[in-house]
């Protein structure tokens, strides 16, 4: 489990909205928030802009090349 700063005025990932178009992933408004995630995951996450506009999604590459190798 992530530590919890408090007092951070941090996007929360958990409250996220949730886009619909990209199988719910959590929307992140603002790429410097994505950045932030990016950093904080030192390279286990992505970076994704949404292909319908709602901001930006993280994507985690060693999830997906897992789930693809368990078909
Ligand atoms: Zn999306």
């Amino acid at each position: 489990m992530p530590r919890n700063r408090r007092g951070s005025n941090d996007f929360r990932y958990t409250g996220a909205d949730r886009c619909t178009g990209c199988q719910q992933r959590a929307v992140i408004p603002s790429e410097v928030d994505a950045d932030r995630f990016v950093a904080k995951a030192e390279g286990r996450l992505r970076k994704q802009r949404c292909p319908h506009g709602n901001g930006w999604h993280l994507i985690n590459p060693e999830y997906q090349r897992h789930r693809r190798a368990r078909r």
